[in-house]
């Protein structure tokens, strides 16, 4: 690895985001922090140039879900760096507490979900291979979580990301409605909108299959983190391993659309 290999990383001013940046860097990958608060991702990409002394550390703000920011980051990632081989779509968001409602079921999925993607989407042209994306979902959104069969069958054969989209929309309809429970849905936003980034990172793999991209979701597992208010049996550290891990697999190794955690595939 070395400094022409640039390697992005979302939501990497803290938590998991950070020691995956900061991993990267010490790699020798020139790497891209990146946060929604500007002075936080500063600080910790200047963290991460410390640690990495010898490597190339820049800053870009960047809000996943909001699409001037995601569009500005695009263009500056062209002009600066001409493009992008290692991807990590690490910035997630959920609610702490029983919080549970149609517009925070909108805020989580736009997040984790539609914000990854619409991100990843517009990165796509600048990928230069051999290319890997990362997207860190989590083990609260396994298929089990859905509670009607028809539905689930429903959702593992959405051919397209629009597909999801619909049922996305659904979720939060029927959230507004009040039938989500009889609608089959589970009441976790997270889990939804963790369950269709790893539905979306499996069609996305199967897009580029053959293009010399690996696509890959992955669960850090529970993290003492922001996100767990401290809680949790491995460090931050320990759980950007497998996704550092899988952003910086051989190519020889080829390996795409899989489901990891521990540095091995699980079922999802
Ligand atoms: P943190 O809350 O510590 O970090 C989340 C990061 O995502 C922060 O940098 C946050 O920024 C950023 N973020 C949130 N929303 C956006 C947005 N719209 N645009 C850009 N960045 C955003 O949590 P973790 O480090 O624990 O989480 C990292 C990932 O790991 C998440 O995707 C999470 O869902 C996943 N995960 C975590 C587990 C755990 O036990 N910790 C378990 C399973 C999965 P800001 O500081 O501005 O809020």
């Amino acid at each position: 690895w070395d400094d022409k290999t640039v390697a992005v990383v979302t939501g990497s001013n803290k938590g998991i985001g950070f020691e995956a940046a900061r991993m990267l860097a010490e790699q020798g990958l020139t790497t891209v922090v990146t946060s929604r608060n500007e002075e936080q991702g500063k600080q910790a990409a200047a963290k991460i140039q410390a640690a990495a002394p010898a490597s190339r550390v820049l800053y870009h703000q960047l809000d996943i879900a909001d699409p001037a920011s995601v569009d500005r980051f695009a263009s500056w990632l062209r002009e600066e760096l001409g493009g992008v081989t290692v991807l990590v779509n690490n910035a997630g968001f959920a609610y702490k507490g029983n919080v549970f409602g149609a517009d925070e079921a909108k805020v989580t999925l736009g997040i984790n979900y539609a914000g990854t993607r619409a991100l990843t989407e517009k990165l796509l042209p600048l990928l230069k291979g051999p290319a890997r994306i990362v997207n860190v979902s989590s083990r609260a959104g396994t298929r089990s979580i859905v509670r009607s069969q028809q539905l689930l069958e429903r959702l593992t054969s959405a051919a397209s990301p629009q597909q999801l989209d619909e049922a996305a929309e659904e979720f939060v309809s029927a959230i507004r409605a009040g039938d989500h429970a009889a609608k089959g849905w589970p009441s976790s936003m997270y889990g939804i909108s963790k369950l269709l980034l790893s539905l979306w990172t499996a069609q996305l793999a199967e897009q580029l299959r053959g293009k010399h991209v690996m696509v890959n979701a992955m669960c850090p597992g529970w993290c003492r983190t922001d996100m767990s208010s401290g809680g949790g049996t491995k460090s931050a550290a320990d759980g950007a391993d497998t996704a550092v891990w899988l952003a910086l697999r051989n190519p020889d190794d080829f390996a795409t659309g899989g489901f990891w955690g521990e540095r091995g595939g699980i079922p999802w």
